[in-house]
């Protein structure tokens, strides 16, 4: 159990204590669950906007590898193609205006 002084008397009090014994002053509280918390708050946020990203380029690439297969012969393949290349764009600017938006 860590020790800390208090402030205003000098006391060895507890970094547990809510106040110090000896005088009653309130004492500072180390919070580390609360600066903990931010940053994983922060990170689950990026990692789905990341996510959300990889998910566009991937549907994007997955258009453009259609289109290359049926680009000779056109047709469904072909509009299939663009149609997820669209999506894609789709899902890759909704998830950086939904990053912008959170940030911001
Ligand atoms: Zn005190």
């Amino acid at each position: 159990m860590a020790l800390q002084k208090c402030p205003d008397c000098g006391h060895d009090v507890s970094t547990r204590a809510q106040a110090c014994p000896n005088c009653g002053a309130p004492m500072m509280q180390p919070s580390p669950a609360d600066s903990a918390k931010k940053p994983v708050t922060i990170e689950r946020t990026g990692k789905s906007y990341k996510a959300w990203t990889i998910a566009g380029i991937a549907l994007i690439t997955l258009g453009f590898l259609t289109c290359a297969n049926y680009g000779a012969s056109g047709g469904t393949g072909t509009q299939v193609g663009i149609s997820l290349i669209i999506l894609g764009g789709l899902v890759g600017l909704l998830a950086q205006a939904t990053g912008w938006w959170q940030h911001g």
